[in-house]
């Protein structure tokens, strides 16, 4: 273990926080430390906000062709280190290393190469005489320095979300990430380098939420703040940041629902249901965490998908074997094991799991894939995120009552419609309110199309160009092309002629 690490990147170097908390970064595969360092203090946020803000005017002013030039070396770069992200990922999360290699970081290189190229796709609506009298027309531009904050689930893959439309964009960024899972954010900051960013235009803070977070948020040199985390900080964030009108983000908690018509491939859906809501340790905002089955189907449904979860592999992240890993620590997998606990002494049934498994190592924050039956629509373990490896499934009757139960909590970042029926499935992905809806299948997402939430789930979106856009302020130019001194508009106001 190293002690006393840089844990901060401000003006392209790495440094040391100024308080003096010191940070212990865990794998909570094994409970051993990885590293320590000290967390920032509001003098760093201070210091990372005027490197961004130093860093602006020249990075606002190349040109879009020159970003993404840069932006394309960047893949490189990473692709060049993408064992060593890959590895850093999934000990630093306790991410099972098959997830981390074929999802995060292929993701996120991805999404580098995409956004490279957004930034030479500036959209606005046509310039034109709308007035008669004038030429109008659209501007796009950077919105100055982003405040980002970032959560511990997919550490790398949620701090690229946030960087890459910003810094494609032209503006600069300062981002706080989770201070349980800085290390590939950092690692992140430093590849941006190498690949020719220049200095200051990407920061990565690590500290605490309540201090170097609520700091950056209020910050008056912060035009923008993007947040990726809990629906209840999402409500901080945004009440801070109304303090100084800065334009907000907000990718918050998900509670999905997954829908199985009587006439779906029960095969198909069920092992969609178990790699749904186990992918990750079930720590993922759009995880299947409620299964609505229609009544024919139920028992089978309910069958298959414990026959599926006994296959499933848990233990450490480094073994390539391993289909799920540890929760990100102690206290997220204690959470976890209370809420099921609630459920169960509340009636409900635990078919599978619901338990610390017994071959894993005891520092490690395991739980077992777990599957729940019984519970009521307005119990917490339907209602609330669990945020961990958890499924439970109900029955319904109606098609009408399915999408009522889908709608009914308070969030909708995504669902899923399980039906070989081609109206009921256009029906459910009208009715659901949700950012995202799969139609057989649930999870995949992809660079191109937007992610983000309707209700408590927040607004704004990640990845795509919808993301883009948001990173940008839209300007109009309205020029007078007659010459004239009196225009027939000022009749209204003063004088005749
Ligand atoms: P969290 O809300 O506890 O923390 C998120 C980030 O906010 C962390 O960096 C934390 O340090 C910071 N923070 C905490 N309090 C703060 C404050 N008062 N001011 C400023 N910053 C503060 O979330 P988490 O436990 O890290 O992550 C899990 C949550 O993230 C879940 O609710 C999950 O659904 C959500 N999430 C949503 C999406 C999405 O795209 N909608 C994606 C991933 C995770």
């Amino acid at each position: 273990m190293t002690t006393h690490e840089k844990l901060q990147f401000i003006a392209g170097e790495r440094r040391h926080g100024s308080s003096d908390t010191e940070l212990t970064i865990i794998d909570p595969s094994t409970g051993e430390p990885i590293t320590t360092g000290l967390a920032a203090a509001t003098g760093d946020v201070d210091a990372a906000v005027a490197a961004a803000r130093a860093a602006f005017p020249g990075w606002s002013r190349t040109t879009p062709a020159e970003r993404s030039d840069i932006m394309l070396r960047w893949a490189e770069v990473l692709r060049s280190r993408s064992t060593e992200l890959t590895a850093l990922e999934s000990r630093n999360g306790g991410k099972a290393i098959k997830l981390a290699d074929g999802f995060d970081i292929p993701g996120v290189i991805d999404n580098v190469t995409f956004f490279a190229t957004t930034a030479r796709n500036l959209e606005g609506k046509a310039s034109g005489e709308y007035s008669g009298d004038h030429t109008s027309s659209i501007r796009r531009e950077p919105i100055g320095v982003v405040g980002s904050i970032s959560p511990w689930n997919y550490p790398l893959q949620m701090a690229a979300w946030k960087i890459l439309p910003a810094v494609a964009a032209g503006n600069t960024i300062v981002l706080k990430p989770s201070e349980l899972t800085p290390l590939t954010s950092l690692l992140f900051a430093e590849t941006a380098k190498e690949a020719g960013v220049p200095d200051g235009v990407v920061n990565i803070l690590t500290g605490a939420g309540r201090i170097a977070g609520q700091a950056l948020i209020e910050h008056p040199d912060v035009d923008m703040v993007s947040f990726t985390g809990s629906t209840p900080v999402g409500k901080q964030v945004a009440a801070a940041a109304a303090g100084s009108v800065k334009r907000v983000h907000l990718e918050l908690g998900g509670k999905a629902p997954f829908v199985v018509f009587d006439d779906a491939d029960i095969e198909a859906a069920a092992r969609g249901a178990v790699a749904g809501s186990l992918i990750n340790a079930g720590q993922d905002c759009t995880a299947a965490t409620r299964a609505y089955v229609q009544r024919p189907l139920y028992e089978n449904f309910v069958r298959r998908v414990a026959e599926l979860m006994d296959e499933v592999k848990v233990g450490p992240a480094d073994d390539t074997d391993t289909d799920m890993g540890s929760l990100i620590s102690l206290k997220q997998r204690d959470q976890v094991a209370a809420m099921v606990d609630r459920a169960r002494d509340s009636g409900a049934k635990v078919v599978r799991g619901g338990r610390i498994p017994k071959h894993t190592p005891t520092a490690g924050a395991y739980y077992e894939p777990t599957l729940i039956v019984d519970a009521t629509q307005d119990s917490e373990i339907v209602q609330q995120e669990i945020f961990g490896p958890v499924l439970v499934v109900l029955p319904f009757d109606t098609d009408d009552e399915a999408i009522t139960l889908a709608n009914d909590t308070p969030y909708g970042l995504a669902a899923s419609a399980w039906t070989q029926n081609v109206y009921r499935a256009q029906r459910a992905t009208r009715e659901i309110q949700a950012g995202c809806v799969w139609v057989n299948d649930h999870i995949p997402i992809i660079s191109e199309m937007p992610h983000g939430g309707y209700k408590a789930s927040g607004f704004g979106k990640d990845m795509s160009t919808y993301s883009f856009d948001e990173y940008t302020n839209v300007k109009h130019v309205m020029s007078d092309i007659t010459g004239e001194a009196h225009k027939g508009w000022h009749d209204l106001i003063f004088g005749r002629h």
